[in-house]
């Protein structure tokens, strides 16, 4: 970081990495960002923040940015450098030809969970105002969607519980599938805060995570379970709970279906859902699932936090259903210090969900069958609206190699590098007629686009993120675009070049269309948010103030619903070929596929994707710390170094996947969750043999 001297003023903003959204000084001398200082009155990070945060932000004004709009008509011609008028043209004179040719439903987009919810929200209106289909996905699909499906289910609306405050009254945390003191740091620290004071925590993670032992913490109990079996280690837990009468039965019986608990109650007491018969198949020994089910239910208040490792499964759905069923089944919903809570991966992917990102929602999570939500946008946007639920990501991709979708639009995501079977992603990308990419660099996905449209970072332009704990929080413009135009500006050339007339010229004019068609963001507008109210949605005339803790008097959906998950095995499955199940995860300095942090000119970012493996199964392969492996699945191979290390157990190896050229999603399977298509990123069986290198 090169700090020139002392800054003359200082706008407040919030992070762009991850769903803390921690709330940043950036200050300034002329023109010129000089440090971004983590902001003392920020209600998610009250002044504290991660290295990523601080000093990640130089990509902003790295040479490999693309600041010009460039086109091609075949993705094997070389790019040619044009105006915006002519490739807002060129994109536009597509889409118009393949609708008139194919139809509507031959065009689809993605909105990014990095742009701000007036981006993603133009996003999705373009595609189904201005293509007129419901092929409308996001991010999340490959990450959180499996929340949307299990807490709308089970609670009535897909968000977190808490705000991150709650922790501090916590006296139980159960935290599975997730890492925060890696991937969401500030809230990790603050977590350690709460183990230091006496909280407590039971840590469900196949790998020995920091959160299990760590200088001055140790949690109670750590369930080093299979990679796969979190529905069957979840069930046992609750198995325990209700066969040891430990059931908050007062709550169940005021605020959840009695008669579904009841049918719930009774699956989670048989015998084969016992902690001795699923010992075999989690291998958690049974006396430690008992132990940590006994703390979770008596211990006082109990709040669950967890990450991709719930969702990345083929029974991602069903395990965050487990988690709300175990949350009701002990009383701990509706006040401090207790609740279900997802910690979202990306800074915006909580308002990506919330703006109407996926086929079958309109914004506000209301399904796009729905004749009278669907007039309620009709009339506002003066369109007709598909009925019909579009295409998810993976949907789009196999239509495309079937030759019925032609043209996607994708703005700030590299579905390349970050969704699975890349074979099968780069098969679909080839097979369309107009790839157009929205972006800040020439990802990898961008090899197959006929249409590059340069992107802006978050430090140039206005808007608003949601983190994690449903807080909506101002986005500044620090330094005009390098390309010229925010983000929802561009979306905007795009709608008007196909026959839409739209006219925003603040992105507040936006929020007040989010807020006139979302009952949970009625009460927001532009001066609360430059206010810094920093308020968390619902805000309306029930909740003027916004809503910091949710389902306090009674759930969104009215009666909390138990829901039966039986534990169905993955399909993926180790044997003489594949002996090993690899799991992935995030470090601390790295972000996702690495596109800003490994943009920062700091060295501390240019880490590679190393591969964990126990020291048994690395002997048995004769390799060692620091030597090449080649990783091998049914899906494709990849070479990465080897960290020999007991924090994983004999026949897991782990991987993060923050760099393209180790590209670890190549090995990754096309298994997916059977609610909602999330992939199973978190599970595949692997050989790992020596390699000499790449
Ligand atoms: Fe940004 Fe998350 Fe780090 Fe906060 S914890 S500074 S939001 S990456």
């Amino acid at each position: 970081v090169t700090v020139i001297g002392k800054p003359e003023r200082a706008v407040v903003t919030t992070c762009a990495y991850c769903g803390v959204g921690c709330a940043f000084r950036a200050e300034m001398k002329g023109e010129q960002l000089v440090r971004m200082v983590p902001w003392k009155d920020g209600k998610a990070n009250h002044g504290h923040s991660c290295v990523k945060g601080r000093f990640a932000w130089g990509y902003a004004n790295h040479k490999d940015r693309i600041t010009k709009p460039m086109v091609r008509e075949k993705i094997t011609d070389p790019w040619r450098e044009v105006s915006w008028d002519e490739a807002i043209g060129f994109a536009a004179d597509k889409i118009k030809t393949i609708k008139a040719e194919h139809g509507a439903r031959a065009l689809g987009g993605i909105t990014s969970s990095r742009c701000t919810n007036e981006e993603t929200f133009l996003v999705q209106k373009l595609i189904r105002a201005g293509f007129g289909s419901n092929n409308t996905d996001t991010c999340a699909r490959v990450c959180h969607s499996p929340t949307g499906f299990g807490l709308s289910t089970t609670f009535g609306t897909s968000a977190g519980t808490q705000n991150f405050d709650s922790a501090e009254k916590t006296d139980v945390f159960l935290l599975i599938g997730a890492n925060p003191t890696d991937a969401h740091p500030v809230f990790g620290s603050r977590m350690k805060k709460r183990l230091r004071e006496g909280g407590k925590i039971i840590v469900v993670d196949p790998r020995r995570i920091d959160l299990v032992k760590s200088p001055h913490i140790e949690a109670a109990h750590h369930l080093p379970l299979q990679p796969g079996t979190n529905v069957a280690v979840l069930t046992s837990i609750a198995h325990v709970i209700v066969t040891e009468g430990l059931a908050a039965e007062d709550f169940i019986r005021e605020r959840c279906d009695w008669d579904e608990y009841q049918d719930w109650a009774r699956f989670v007491s048989q015998e084969k859902n016992s902690p001795e018969f699923l010992e075999a198949v989690t291998r958690v020994p049974a006396e430690t699932v008992r132990e940590a089910a006994r703390l979770f239910a008596t211990g006082g208040n109990g709040a669950i936090y967890y990450g991709l490792g719930v969702t990345e499964h083929s029974q991602g759905s069903s395990t965050v259903m487990a988690i709300a069923n175990l949350a009701m089944a002990t009383g701990n919903i509706g006040r401090e210090g207790v609740g279900v809570n997802p910690l979202r991966g990306q800074n915006n992917v909580q308002g990506a969900c919330d703006m109407g990102s996926f086929p079958h929602e309109l914004p506000g999570y209301r399904h796009i069958s729905q004749p009278d939500v669907r007039e309620l946008f009709e009339n506002d946007w003066g369109v007709k609206l598909d009925p019909e639920p579009g295409l998810r990501i993976p949907n789009m991709l196999d239509a495309a190699v079937d030759g019925s979708f032609k043209a996607i639009y994708i703005q700030g995501e590299d579905i390349l590098q970050s969704d699975p079977d890349t074979k099968h992603v780069s098969a679909g990308l080839a097979a369309m007629d107009c790839v157009i990419v929205h972006d800040l660099f020439l990802n990898e996905t961008a090899h197959y686009a006929h249409v590059f449209l340069p992107g802006s970072t978050f430090l140039e332009k206005n808007g608003t993120f949601t983190n994690a704990e449903r807080r909506v929080q101002a986005v500044r413009k620090v330094m005009e675009p390098a390309n010229g135009y925010e983000d929802w500006e561009v979306t905007q050339l795009l709608a008007n070049a196909i026959g839409c007339e739209w006219s925003y010229t603040h992105p507040g004019q936006i929020l007040d269309e989010i807020a006139r068609l979302t009952p949970g963001f009625a009460g927001l507008n532009w001066d609360r948010v430059d206010a810094n109210e920093q308020l968390q949605w619902p805000v309306n005339d029930k909740a003027p103030q916004g809503s910091p803790i949710m389902h306090v008097d009674g759930f969104v959906r009215g009666k909390g619903k138990f829901v039966v998950t039986e534990y169905v095995p993955t399909d993926e499955k180790t044997g003489p070929r594949f002996p090993l199940l690899l799991t992935t995860g995030r470090i601390l300095s790295q972000y996702n596929v690495g596109a800003q942090t490994r943009r920062t000119g700091n060295n501390v970012w240019h880490e590679e994707d190393i591969l964990e493996m126990h020291p048994t199964d690395a002997e048995n392969r004769m390799v060692s710390t620091g030597d090449f492996v080649k990783l091998a699945s049914r899906s494709g191979e990849t070479t990465l170094r080897v960290l020999v290390t007991d924090r994983v157990a004999p026949g897991v190896v782990y991987t993060t996947f923050h760099h393209p050229n180790t590209q670890a999603n190549v090995v990754t399977t096309d298994n997916s969750d059977w609610a909602t298509n999330c992939p199973e990123y978190k599970v595949t069986a692997v050989q790992v043999t020596p390699s000499n290198g790449p």
